[in-house]
């Protein structure tokens, strides 16, 4: 299980991840077992369910279920998906419930065939698109923005499928990477901002299409690129073919995925999320000196940061808090009376690190505040003599409508109190968020092709407006 998932079931106070897809085609290849260990890849993006597509020139097989990877699959069970076109997913319910006919992907038979989807991202006005082709006859079987897209394509599909995805494009608005598969195909789309990665790969004679290039590495394939916003690309027997299925936009890629989401060893968007970390942690220490003895992270994701304070501060590094990486998703979650053994659970401190000393702690974000209270009075009970919180993000303000599940508004706590409350209620001696002109900085000079709108509320696409002040309903 990967790390960020560990953190969103015992540390309950993180933003969660979306979904995570992948695709390949290639004559020979074992293209589910490939999938596969694809998905494995990508499994810190989402843990509640995964699915395998493949398709051999005749049909689409499809096998998903609820779990991990490993859980859905198990055995023989990639044994009978057979063919040279594979499109995988793993998913957490950004929209609709977590229920088996939400997992992705979606298969449907219609009048040309065959055609299976998985998407990762948030359509933004899909309750609109969805009545629409309900009161024109389309039924649903899922709760899903996916399912409006698959309808919407199989609508328009008169000519080829590129046409009826760039017809689809102009009619959807919000995040989507998407992958779609025919009997012979692979096709890949990403929104005309980019909000959500996709990068390609090659394999021998074959492609990958992936959320993050970590999952092409894993396979043996060799990066080639990221598919442009806007872009729709083809794979089938005459290789692969590119179209601009809509002009791009200003690009906004979400900034989240490197402070939090992505795994550090993937290159998104000419970035590598290790080194933008690292930056975001010589950058904090610009912003924030003070006296200390040690540069602690929180473990796994504040670890890149923590160097590059330590490293720009010239303090030095330890390993304040103790990581149990063998908590799996199955483990009984704490009840409310019992909520400080699941902080312990995950992390514990050293006290023969801590004892008397000055700490520095480094951590990605703070959404609801109440993990940062537990660590810092951990860390004291562990004879930390003064704790001071640096956040290697900006505060986050505002929900995300994008395909990240950050809270509601009055759960985030920076949104609720000024700086000194949000660090009187931690009781840390110091807090520091990273300022969003020196998280962007170091993306110059491409500072302004990001999504910061969970920092500042300027979201590049309209946000639903819904009945409940804006939360987005589905169901
Ligand atoms: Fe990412 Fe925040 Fe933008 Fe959502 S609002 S896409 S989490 S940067």
């Amino acid at each position: 299980m990967s790390n960020a998932a560990v953190e969103a079931i015992v540390l309950p106070d993180k933003p969660v991840e979306e979904c995570g897809v992948f695709g390949i085609y290639g004559a020979g290849l074992d293209v589910a077992k490939l999938t596969y260990y694809g998905l494995y890849a990508l499994q810190h993006r989402g843990q509640e369910s995964a699915g395998i597509a493949v398709a051999n020139g005749q049909r689409v097989e499809l096998q998903k279920g609820m779990g991990l990877v490993a859980e859905v699959f198990t055995g023989h069970s990639l044994d009978k998906l057979t063919g040279h076109v594979a499109i995988g997913h793993v998913r957490y319910s950004t929209t609709g419930g977590s229920q088996p006919l939400n997992a992705q992907p979606l298969v449907f038979r219609y009048a040309k065939g065959m055609i299976g989807l998985a998407h990762n991202g948030n359509l933004t006005n899909v309750g609109e698109l969805r009545s629409q082709l309900a009161y024109s006859g389309s039924v649903f079987q899922s709760s899903t923005d996916s399912e409006v897209l698959v309808n919407l394509i199989a609508r328009y599909n008169a000519n080829s499928l590129e046409e009826a995805l760039m017809k689809c494009m102009i009619d959807v608005k919000g995040a989507y990477s998407l992958l779609v598969i025919t009997e012979d195909s692979l096709y890949a789309a990403r929104d005309p901002h980019g909000f959500r990665p996709l990068c390609l790969g090659r394999l021998g004679q074959g492609y990958v299409v992936a959320s993050e290039s970590c999952a092409l590495t894993t396979v043996g394939a060799t990066f080639i690129r990221d598919l442009e916003p806007g872009e729709i690309i083809r794979i089938d027997g005459d290789g692969l073919s590119s179209t601009q299925g809509l002009r791009a936009k200003n690009p906004a890629h979400c900034i989240f995925e490197y402070i939090y989401f992505a795994r550090p060893d993937s290159t998104m968007d000419g970035f590598n999320v290790n080194r933008v970390r690292r930056e975001m942690g010589r950058q904090l220490a610009r912003e924030y000196q003070v006296e200390a003895d040690i540069v602690i992270p929180v473990p796994d994701s504040g670890v890149a940061a923590a160097r590059g304070y330590a490293e720009e501060a010239g303090i030095p590094f330890e390993e304040g808090l103790m990581k149990n990486r063998y908590i799996g998703r199955t483990f009984i979650q704490p009840t409310q009376q019992m909520r400080e053994i699941g902080v312990r659970l995950k992390l514990n401190a050293i006290r023969e690190v801590l004892e008397g000393k000055r700490v520095v702690m480094v951590d990605d974000s703070i959404v609801r505040g109440t993990t940062s209270q537990k660590l810092v009075a951990m860390l004291r009970e562990a004879g930390a003599k003064e704790v001071h919180l640096c956040i290697s993000s900006p505060p986050v303000l505002r929900s995300c409508y994008y395909g990240i599940d950050t809270s509601d508004e009055q759960e985030l706590i920076a949104a609720q109190k000024p700086l000194e409350e949000i660090r009187k209620t931690i009781q840390a001696d110091g807090l520091h968020y990273l300022s969003k002109d020196g998280l962007l900085d170091i993306f110059a000079p491409k500072q302004n092709c990001f999504c910061t709108a969970c920092f500042d509320g300027s979201y590049p696409v309209e946000i639903p407006k819904s009945k409940d002040g804006g939360k987005y309903i589905l169901e």
